[in-house]
């Protein structure tokens, strides 16, 4: 089967491996469509991430035990190798497993271990089944195009009462506005790059500021009667973009961090949280629990496709990577077989 690596800056290869084989509870699933994510920036630097590509979904081909799931389904293949046994993952929140499998030392290879390939192997419970009305493309968006903003919204609570702030429309803040709208939240956005700001404005967003704006602030709170926005989710990962979430969000308001950052942020502690009373929370993923409401809004937002801006062959992956790192894109999808 052929797997995508990063040969080198800007570089893709595509290797020749053998097919992964099914083993005790890992199902074989074949990858009919995976979303491109943050994999963009380990081809601009040229280094190969851990697992290349986390947002496939597929058919399951292969199974070595009865389990879960049949040779036939139609399945999301959610991302990790969490234990399915840890406290974690009881309580369905098995993004934080704090046992995950070491794919390499279990399979002794790792051909599969990623969705950017044409075969992957996965615990089968973490196999969700796809409904019949949702194409694989838009299945792939149970992962981190709607499911990560999903996530972070539960957490905070984002309903119809809200005006919401969304900084970073790149896929993940533009799944958030569908998520937000989903709910009749209103929607402000935050988005120096042209195109997304475009199409956060078509999805129904009211407005979308460039972050460079010196008044952007006071511009926010002139929206929201001089208070600032109820709530606020960051899918930038840019430490100016979190401290603008904390200071344009009123008293009493919450605060979600989906965007990945390993950057320092100052918080004071009094005027921030104690007498702001604000909430804020860090969001990776969503309880598994949460599955077919992820799902109902794939299936029923009327902006579900806006969020799919590109689908094309595997073997024009760098097209993708090159798009998402000019900002010229929502979420695009690959296809390993063509
Ligand atoms: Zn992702
Ligand atoms: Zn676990």
């Amino acid at each position: 089967m052929i797997q995508t690596v990063i040969a080198g800056e800007r570089q893709v290869a595509f290797h020749d491996l053998p097919d992964p084989q099914p083993k005790a509870d890992w199902a074989v699933v074949k990858v009919h469509a995976s979303a491109l994510c943050t994999e963009y920036k380990a081809w601009l630097a040229g280094h190969n991430p851990a697992v290349m590509g986390h947002e496939g979904v597929g058919e399951v081909v292969a199974i070595a035990e009865q389990g879960p799931v049949q040779v036939g389904d139609r399945v999301v293949i959610l991302p990790q190798y969490a234990c399915g046994r840890c406290h974690n993952c009881m309580g369905g929140d098995y993004i934080y497993c704090e046992n995950g499998y070491d794919f390499a030392a279990l399979h002794g290879s790792t051909a599969g271990n990623g969705t950017f390939a044409q075969y992957t192997l996965k615990p089968a419970w973490l196999l969700p089944q796809i409904p019949n009305d949702v194409s694989y493309a838009q299945a792939t968006l149970a992962i981190d195009g709607i499911g990560a903003s999903f996530g972070g919204f539960e957490a905070i609570g984002v309903n119809a009462q809200d005006t919401v702030l969304i900084t970073g429309l790149g896929p993940v803040g533009l799944g958030a506005v569908v998520n937000a709208r989903f709910r009749n939240a209103r929607v402000v956005g935050v988005e120096p790059a042209p195109w997304r700001a475009n199409r956060a404005l078509e999805m129904g967003a009211e407005t979308v500021f460039d972050p460079n704006d010196p008044d952007i602030l006071q511009k926010i709170r002139a929206l929201t009667d001089g208070r600032g926005v109820d709530c606020a989710i960051d899918c930038s990962g840019q430490v100016s973009a979190e401290r603008l979430c904390i200071d344009a969000t009123r008293r009493r308001g919450r605060v979600a961090f989906v965007g990945e950052c390993g950057d320092e942020i100052s918080i004071r502690v009094s005027p921030d949280l104690i007498r702001k009373g604000l909430t804020i929370v860090g969001s990776w993923l969503y309880s598994m629990a949460d599955y077919s409401k992820v799902m109902k809004v794939i299936r029923y937002s009327p902006l579900i496709d806006l969020l799919i801006s590109h689908q094309m062959p595997m073997s024009q992956i760098q097209t993708g990577f090159g798009l998402l790192a000019q900002g010229e894109a929502a979420k695009i999808v690959v296809d390993p077989w063509a």
